[in-house]
């Protein structure tokens, strides 16, 4: 099986499009996405009918819970905050429908799927090290788990009944032998908002047979999804962040 992973969407279609059609020349046969599908991106409504043609395996991320008001979004920048209102304006009936019915944590052998962390998924916390790594690690029941969030890519590699001893793999785009490890935590980055410092689009890649796990870049048109930004009277900073990858 080959696996495409799409983190964190926020909207933004050029991003979305640009990453699909790199899976689709990798093979993909499933697509997996970590949640966050809306939020700070001008389209949200095209990225949840994207991601459901698709077919894609689909947990809830925490922008998509608070435009379905399940989060309580005092913690959200005024940025981050002006978006949740602008998005749920936006959405359409069967929208807001498909963001209901998504759960928090779909475990489906050889994998698992969480926006945050499989400790805490409704608190949605973030594994940025290896601390938060092993604490999710050990709730962990699948040799694979695939996480977003943080919008920064990284690999853990590790075996049940060493979980200290794992492998960490922090590149911005890696291709990593997972032969051997029967624990993989896998944070795929963002397809739309990649906070690394790297502005090109983020995914994931897994091929079950050949037992590799890939971080990937692209480069999409960055200009024009800003450019739906302002026309959208969305805050300015979210269509210059593009830019920089932050
Ligand atoms: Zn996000």
């Amino acid at each position: 099986m080959r696996i495409g992973i799409l983190g964190d969407i926020h909207g933004n279609v050029e991003a979305l499009e640009t990453v699909v059609s790199a899976l689709q020349k990798d093979g993909a046969d499933l697509f997996v996405q970590v949640g966050d599908i809306v939020g700070y991106g001008p389209q949200p409504s095209k990225c949840i009918e994207m991601v459901r043609d698709l077919g894609s395996v689909v947990c809830l991320g925490n922008h998509d819970a608070a435009v379905l008001d399940l989060l309580d979004t005092s913690y959200f920048n005024q940025f981050a905050r002006a978006a949740i209102d602008w998005t749920r304006d936006q959405l359409r009936e069967e929208d807001l429908a498909y963001l209901r019915g998504l759960p928090l944590v779909v475990r489906q052998p050889p994998f698992t799927v969480v926006h945050g962390t499989m400790h805490m998924p409704e608190q949605f916390g973030y594994v940025i090290s290896p601390v938060e790594a092993i604490e999710s690690l050990q709730h962990q029941d699948t040799q694979l788990c695939f996480v977003g969030h943080s919008h920064v890519p990284a690999m853990y590699l590790a075996n049940k009944k060493a979980l200290r001893e794992m492998r960490v793999v922090m590149n911005s785009e890696a291709e990593v032998s997972y032969r051997g490890f029967d624990r993989v935590l896998i944070n795929v980055g963002s397809v739309g908002q990649p906070r690394d410092e790297d502005p090109r689009a983020a995914y994931g890649f897994v091929d079950t047979d050949e037992q590799i796990a890939c971080i990937r870049r692209v480069e999409y048109d960055i200009a024009a999804v800003q450019k739906k930004i302002l026309a959208a009277g969305l805050p300015e900073v979210l269509a210059n962040r593009l830019s920089l990858g932050v």
